[in-house]
């Protein structure tokens, strides 16, 4: 390593590897929790119309008015509440972990889950709090999580809801125990609210600290990169301004405000990816020695005959299916692998090649 290198980098950067995003060329590409759906020719053609009115020489609104107004309309956010635009809820993890930034204030979530909780504290040199789920169900562990905040006082409590990468809902009271002692902030990262029928969106406000992130990239809109966070307005107002000038792109603010226009489509994607969830987790559930874990979200976690993992995530490479193998990450998924419920040909592609590989 060069004496620049050495000299210039922190050391918890250098001893990371680059995220790494797999090469899914000519592969049924299970792995990232996309919706498989693109829109019908007619509303395609229309998106690009629309497009035309976009002026690529300017700014984009800095705010994003507009398109906060739809996203406010058809995601029901309550009046009294701020709204925040992140490029992708990532960003959004990111301008939270800044605005906090001060020795000693941690941020908290439970393992596993979604690993830029830990990637970001590290980005902005926070201290990071990984309390465990409970061994069997993933469930939260509520005395743990209790005695991790006294002690810890965290800045902010991450909390998938589902969670990713098991994809359960965790119980909705052991939530309100945890904003309720929580010292800062907490988030309920409602990522995959798609997918399933519970949010704690209704509940803004009923505590000064909660806040509720989601992302379009679940419902169809990945490549858009438009996350939003929703909470009390003074708390916002100061998340804000560890914004990037003009974070959200025109393409991006012209096209997801165009698309909630047409939720209906989402929609009803998100509904054909609910039942073939049940299909998937039915075809799972059937093959000898695997064990699906119950999903509400567009993916399901399975644990595969102990110590078989790296060879059936390869066969499955080989057999053209794309899934995500969290084995050796962390000890409560070892020989676990994640798949994204696909369209129903992709689904029964994976499950014949699972089956044929064990
Ligand atoms: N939260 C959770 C729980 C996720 O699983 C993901 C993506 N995998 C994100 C946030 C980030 O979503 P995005 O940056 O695409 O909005």
């Amino acid at each position: 390593m060069s004496m620049l290198i050495e000299h210039l980098i922190r050391p918890e950067i250098r001893g990371l590897d680059a995220y790494q995003v797999p090469d899914a060329t000519g592969l049924i590409k299970l792995d990232a929790m996309e919706n498989p759906y693109s829109w019908p020719e007619g509303l395609h053609r229309e998106w690009l119309g629309a497009l035309q009115a976009v002026h690529l020489n300017r700014y984009p609104d800095p705010q994003g008015n507009e398109l906060q107004a739809v996203l406010r309309a058809s995601m029901g956010i309550p009046d009294a509440m701020g709204l925040l635009l992140g490029n992708g809820s990532d960003e959004l993890i990111q301008m939270l972990a800044l605005a906090v930034a001060r020795p000693g204030c941690g941020l908290l979530s439970v393992e596993p889950g979604f690993v830029m909780y830990r990637m970001i504290a590290l980005f902005t040199g926070r201290g990071y709090i990984g309390v465990p789920l409970r061994a069997g169900d993933f469930s939260l562990d509520l005395p743990a999580l209790l005695a991790a905040i006294a002690r810890e006082q965290p800045a902010i409590v991450f909390i998938a809801y589902p969670n990713n990468p098991t994809g359960n809902l965790f119980d909705a009271d052991t939530l309100v125990r945890i904003i309720e002692a929580a010292p800062g902030l907490v988030v309920i990262d409602e990522a995959y609210a798609p997918f399933t029928d519970r949010s704690f969106l209704p509940r803004l406000g009923d505590w000064p600290n909660l806040l509720v992130m989601r992302t379009l990239s679940k419902m169809g809109l990945a490549g858009l990169r438009l996350g939003y966070l929703a909470g009390p307005n003074e708390i916002l107002a100061e998340i804000d301004k560890t914004r990037l000038p003009y974070n959200i792109n025109v393409l991006t603010q012209a096209s997801a405000a165009f698309a909630l226009r047409h939720r209906e489509v989402l929609d009803e994607q998100a509904q054909c990816i609910r039942a073939e969830r049940s299909r998937l987790f039915a075809g799972l559930s059937g093959l000898d020695g695997v064990l699906p874990y119950p999903s509400e979200t567009n993916f399901i976690l399975l644990r595969v005959p102990a110590g078989r993992a790296g060879e059936l995530f390869a066969s499955l490479k080989c057999g053209g299916v794309l899934v995500k193998s969290l084995d050796g990450t962390q000890q409560l998924l070892a020989d676990c692998l994640r798949v994204t419920v696909g369209r129903p040909e992709e689904n029964g592609a994976f499950l014949a090649a699972l089956e044929s590989a064990l």
